[in-house]
């Protein structure tokens, strides 16, 4: 069960390690950017200049939109109001002041919301293909050594799964471990004392 828990983590960390990989030699000289669009959220993932960016450019530039806009709005309605007498113009029910205030409060709060602080993270390719080839890499020494142990042990007569030794075992399981003894296993017929 935590075998099967190893592998299939080694195996998706060696996909993160080659798709790296791919996006690194891919993006050398291009950039390639992926949005991340959550509502009030926006951010950006790109692939650039070796390393992978995090970046809310694209909230950044929402809300310098919108508060541009609130300011335009406010503008109009001042120089409306500078052209026009206040006091008789009525629109959509609310009077020009009152209109005024209300624009000039929206651009108030769009600007203290000032949201999205700039905010630019960046990691290495190199680092993020290195640290992901490290489980593949463990995954891999352990195979070795799990290989280099079952030889060892059919070389000297013992058990595959448990390492007891089976000479002069016929039963044809281990008595340690339960595990299936293998009749054209040397360990089978060694029993020749
Ligand atoms: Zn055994």
């Amino acid at each position: 069960m935590l075998r099967r828990l190893f592998t299939v983590l080694s195996a998706a960390s060696l996909v993160l390690c080659v798709a790296t990989c791919v996006l690194w030699a891919a993006t050398h000289r291009t950039t390639l950017a992926v949005g991340l669009l959550e509502p009030g959220e926006r951010w950006r993932v790109a692939s650039y200049d070796g390393r992978v960016w995090v970046d809310n450019q694209p909230q950044v530039d929402t809300d310098r939109d919108e508060r541009e806009r609130l300011l335009e709005a406010f503008k109009a309605l001042e120089w409306q109001s500078r052209a026009r007498d206040e006091l008789d113009e009525r629109d959509d029910g609310r009077t020009l002041p009152q209109r005024k205030s209300a624009a000039a409060a929206a651009y108030r709060a769009a600007r203290r919301r000032a949201t999205s602080p700039s905010t630019r993270q960046s990691v290495r390719h190199v680092a993020v293909a290195g640290c992901a080839s490290i489980l593949p890499a463990l995954w891999v020494a352990a195979a070795v050594v799990r290989r280099v142990r079952r030889g060892r042990r059919r070389a000297s007569g013992r058990c595959l799964a448990c390492g007891y030794d089976l000479t002069g075992n016929a039963s044809g399981a281990c008595p340690e471990c339960g595990a299936r003894v293998r009749a054209s296993s040397p360990a089978a017929g060694s029993g020749s004392a």
